[in-house]
């Protein structure tokens, strides 16, 4: 997904440059103003992937302590269903497997 957004923005910079080479021939100015508007976005789209990666990142960190946290969980008390012997968390009224309630 960040990989995207910086492929794009290094495409866009590069079709910056190729519209300030078009348009520097009508017009110097015109063909400056498009390709300083035209780099500025591109520079947004690499800046938005680096962006992303960070969050990406801080996102894996939390899940690894989300996950920590859930693997505490287990260790709560359990019950085995008397009809398909599944086991399940003690507070399920009902069994997730056969549905019987026990
Ligand atoms: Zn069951």
């Amino acid at each position: 997904m960040s990989k995207m957004f910086k492929i794009v923005g290094v495409i866009v910079i590069i079709l910056a440059l190729i519209s300030f080479l078009q348009f520097a021939g009508i017009n110097i100015l015109l063909g400056a103003f498009s390709a300083f508007l035209t780099v500025v976005l591109g520079t947004a789209f690499i800046a938005i992937g680096e962006l992303l990666d960070r969050v990406g990142y801080l996102e894996q960190q939390l899940n690894m302590s989300l996950e920590g946290a859930t693997s505490s969980n287990e260790s709560l008390p359990q019950k085995t269903c008397p009809k398909c012997l599944t086991k399940h968390d003690f507070d399920y009224p009902k069994c997730p497997n056969c549905k019987f309630e026990h």
